[in-house]
């Protein structure tokens, strides 16, 4: 990984936009840039497209959508912002939580009208922090569908996207203008690809053991859940250009992975349900948020604990496949009582028991959370019991390359770099500076929303092709 001088180099393939990176910011930016009239070229290191948002659950939050108005729930890019600069303790770069809330119904729409991907809107809950029903999913809830819908809009249009290309260098001119990339194909072949200018959508560093225990030292044990071909390269090439990255500590965790199943089981308790640790006590407000629950989980014996819920989380689970995998694969406990789900989970009963009462308590309003959780605002459980045994895991890292509206990777002293964009986990994300400020699908907000912008500018500034 390397920035090469691009000094007297000559291309044999050139293209106005390069993009390295096929999950939903590269596919977003191509098609966005080829909507421009651009001609684009996708390389991705996988002889099979998927990345982070394949292994995702495909939810993408937007405000002032189509899908909004048809369910008549009132939204504005102003109330969504609000929500994010708040779980980021207003932490984070305000300017641009606003760029990526103005531009969320305009992309979610383009997503399902022009690109033809089905989204449904999620009606059934409401993620922690968010305070309207603008969570936007495939028919199963998967990342899969989302990047195939992509994928097969890519197709649709003729787009070329290489697979099996993995961007090593980049050749850069005098005035940092990037003229082109080297890709190393698996037989060890280089190739060199010019452009006028060039998408980084190859995410962030979850994927790289040595930098995540540079930057994120307290989470270079957890288990890491997303794409294990994010290496951080597009962080690399842009500190050796002298760009500016922020919260290089951040990242988003999860709280309630299937164990030993590794399916995200958080849907299940966010109607009343809760976390148990092995010895049946809670230890947490679990609606803090599902990425700072990760490191709670983790500090529990054993590294385990247990998702108590009831029908309700059942249902709502029961709306993703992934979920219906972990009930067929016996993550998924039923118990009848409060002993049955003792028997059932190998939990100690009398503690169980004594929680599930406490937990009551606290739903009636007789008794409050030491761990500041107001439990009046949903009904208490009630048997059948769910239980199903998570731990915690990282999902992806928050911290990124600084871009301005235009997805524009900026240097360190803020102008923006010429023909250089970024999106997705490539980017800063709207975080903050640590765990507890993921507000859930700011992930793929980044990676649609950026996408589409760094690809109308980058056709933008790469001119027309003459297609
Ligand atoms: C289990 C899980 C569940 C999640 N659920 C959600 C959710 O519901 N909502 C949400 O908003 N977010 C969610 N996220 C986060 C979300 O998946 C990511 O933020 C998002 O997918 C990032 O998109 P991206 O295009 O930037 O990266 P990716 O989808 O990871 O794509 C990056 C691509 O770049 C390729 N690449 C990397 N380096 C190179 C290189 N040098 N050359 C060529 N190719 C390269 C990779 O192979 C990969 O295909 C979840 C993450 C996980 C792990």
């Amino acid at each position: 990984m390397a920035v090469l001088s691009a000094s007297g180099r000559r291309f044999e393939t050139e293209v106005p936009v390069l993009i390295i990176g096929a999950g939903a910011c590269g596919l977003c930016a191509a098609l966005a840039a080829h909507g421009q009239g651009a001609d684009v070229l996708v390389v991705e290191r996988d002889p099979t497209p998927s990345g982070s948002t394949a292994l995702s659950s495909g939810l993408i939050p937007a405000a002032g959508t189509k899908l909004q108005r048809r369910h008549g729930v009132e939204d504005t890019p102003a109330q969504l912002a609000e929500e994010i600069l708040a779980k980021a303790k207003y932490q984070t770069d305000a300017a641009m939580v606003l760029t990526i809330a103005k531009a969320s119904a305009r992309t979610v729409d383009w997503i399902m009208d022009d690109l033809g991907v089905k989204l449904e809107l999620l009606t059934s809950f409401l993620y922690p922090g968010h305070q309207r029903h603008r969570m936007h999913g495939p028919p199963n809830r998967t990342g899969a569908e989302l990047e195939g819908g992509l994928l097969a809009a890519v197709e649709r249009r003729g787009l070329d996207l290489v697979p099996g290309a993995t961007a090593v260098d980049l050749y850069v001119e005098d005035d940092e203008r990037v003229r082109g990339i080297a890709i190393q194909r698996p037989d060890g072949r280089r190739e060199d690809i010019g452009c006028a200018a060039l998408v980084l959508a190859c995410s962030g560093f979850g994927g790289n053991a040595d930098m995540v225990r540079e930057y994120i030292p307290a989470i270079k044990e957890a288990m890491y859940f997303g794409h294990v071909g994010n290496k951080g390269d597009a962080v690399r090439w842009g500190l050796a250009l002298g760009a500016a990255v922020a919260d290089m500590a951040s990242y988003q965790g999860h709280g309630a992975v299937a164990h030993p199943h590794g399916i995200p089981m958080w849907d299940t308790i966010t109607v009343g349900g809760y976390q148990v640790n092995l010895r049946g006590e809670r230890f947490s407000n679990e609606e803090s948020g599902y990425s700072e629950q990760a490191l709670e989980v983790l500090r529990q014996p054993d590294h385990v604990v247990w998702n108590i819920y009831d029908e309700r989380g059942h249902a709502i689970g029961s709306e993703s496949i992934e979920y219906r995998r972990g009930v067929e694969l016996g993550a998924v406990r039923r118990a009848e009582s409060v002993s049955d789900l003792a028997r059932v989970t190998g939990l100690p009963s009398a503690a169980l028991a004594a929680t599930i009462a406490e937990v009551e308590a606290m739903a009636a309003g007789t008794k409050s959370d030491r761990f500041g959780r107001d439990f009046t605002l949903k009904p208490a459980l009630k048997p059948p019991y769910y239980a199903v045994k998570v731990t915690g895991a990282v999902f992806h890292t928050q911290g990124g390359l600084v871009v301005d509206e235009r997805a524009r990777v900026r240097r360190r002293d803020g102008r923006p770099l010429p023909n250089l964009f970024a999106g997705g986990g490539a980017a800063r994300g709207l975080s903050g500076p640590a765990d507890w400020g993921y507000f859930s699908g700011s992930g793929l907000m980044m990676a649609t929303n950026l996408g589409r912008l760094a690809g109308e500018a980058a056709a933008a500034l790469a001119g027309r092709s003459g297609r």
